[in-house]
Formats: structure tokens, sequence, C-alpha cells
């Protein structure tokens, strides 16, 4: 599948930043699914709905729109990129996503999406669940202390009360729910190239990720 690049890897590892660069260079569409998350995280909030009750969480998504397009989250015709991007809908986001209704409802929008043109997509299972067959597939890391101060840089005007401490948990928190659930975990195939991002700016991943580019699967 050539229309397809897939970016995997955990929280705040600078998947949506280097993804943005690289679609705009490539002249691909970007597909943030994490903002997909949190906007059905939003919609149970909005709701009122306790994020444990499963059976609640799919009967609401049964008249929930949702829409991504030119970077804007669209929940039930309502613009949400703003608020969706707090630490409590992070949380939110990564226990709702543990749930199968919100999985199933959000793999066939990805691929609706997708399936459209040319797309960068990222997120934790974009290279393992959605589009396996995708010929650039690329997992992003970085150490954990690294992720959490460029996490921190992006909550701290926004949320007062946040502490360099308390990103490093939250983190941590959400890596071992992410790579730990029965659905879908965040995962590294071995088809995969696999980019440590420690230490690096956001222009050398572009770099190093547009050259591991597999040329013939992709639409250039
Ligand atoms: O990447 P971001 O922090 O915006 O993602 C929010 C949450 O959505 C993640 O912690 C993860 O639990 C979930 N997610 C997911 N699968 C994806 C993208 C995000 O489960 N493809």
């Amino acid at each position: 599948m050539k229309n397809v690049i897939t970016i995997d890897g955990p929280s705040a590892a600078g998947k949506g930043t280097v993804s943005r660069i690289l679609a705009r260079r490539l002249g691909y569409e970007y597909l943030d699914t994490g903002a997909l998350y949190r906007a059905v995280a939003w919609k149970v909030r909005e709701s009122g709905i306790d994020p444990a009750d499963e059976a609640a969480i799919a009967l609401m998504l049964k008249d929930t729109g949702i829409t991504f397009s030119n970077g804007r989250v669209m929940v039930d015709g309502r613009d949400v990129t703003a608020q969706i991007r707090t630490a409590e809908i992070g949380e939110l986001s990564s226990r709702v996503s543990a749930v199968p209704a919100v999985r199933e409802k959000l793999l066939a929008l990805q691929r609706e999406i997708c399936l459209k043109g040319r797309v960068v997509i990222e997120g934790r299972d974009t290279g393992t669940v959605v589009f396996p067959e995708a010929g650039n597939k690329f997992f992003l890391d970085a150490a954990v202390e690294e992720r959490a101060r460029r996490r921190y840089g992006e909550l701290k005007s926004s949320e007062p009360g946040i502490t360099m401490e308390k990103t490093i948990e939250d983190i941590k928190k959400r890596d071992l729910r992410d790579s730990s659930r029965k659905v879908s975990p965040l995962k590294k195939s071995p088809d995969m190239v696999y980019i440590d991002s420690t230490g690096l700016t956001i222009e050398e991943v572009v770099e190093k990720i547009m050259n591991s580019l597999n040329t013939n699967e992709a639409v250039l």
C-alpha cells in the first residue's frame, strides 16, 4: 500500500510535529489519530458518562459524529481542537481507548479518511492494526524524561498546577496502559523502522524518516 505512511510510538515522542512536517514536505494529508480518541473522551466527559461504563460509551457512539480535516477535530459539528489538549482529556482518552466499541468505530473512521488520498497517519496502532499493509511504517520513540519535558512544555502555560514529576508519572502510567491493553496495544512490529528521537531536533528526525523512506512503496 503506497498512499499511507504510518508513524506509531508512545505519548509525547514527537509524532504529531514530525508527521505534520513530513506530510507537508511530501504533499500528503496528516491524520492525528490520538485526536480522535481525545474527541471520544471529550464527549464522554461532556455527556457525564462513567468512563468505566462500556455499554453507555458504545451507545453514545451510535449517534456521535467525529471528523478530522485540516488539523481540526469536530464532534457533532462542534470544533473541539483546543479543548482536547488538556492533561485530563489525555488521561481519559487513554482509558476510553481500551474500550472495544471505541476502537471499532475509530478504526472504520481512520480507514475511511485515509482511503480518500495520501496520508501520514500517526498513533499507537496505525502500522499494526489500522494499515498493517502500509509500505512505509515507522516507530518513533524517546526516553521518558525527554518525552515528559516536551509534554510539560506544552501544558505548563495552560495548566499552572502541573509539575515535571506529575508529568513523568502520567506518561509512565499512559505508556503502561497503552502497551499492556488487550485490544491494539502499542507495539513495534518487525517491519517498522525504529527511530529514537532522544537528543535529536525535529528537523533531524524528519531527515531520518525521509532518508529511510522506501520510495518504491510511496506515492511521491
Ligand atoms: O497521542 P495522544 O496523546 O493524543 O493520544 C491520546 C490517547 O489515545 C493515547 O494515550 C492512547 O491511549 C490513545 N490512542 C490509541 N490509539 C491511537 C492513538 C491514540 O489508543 N492510534
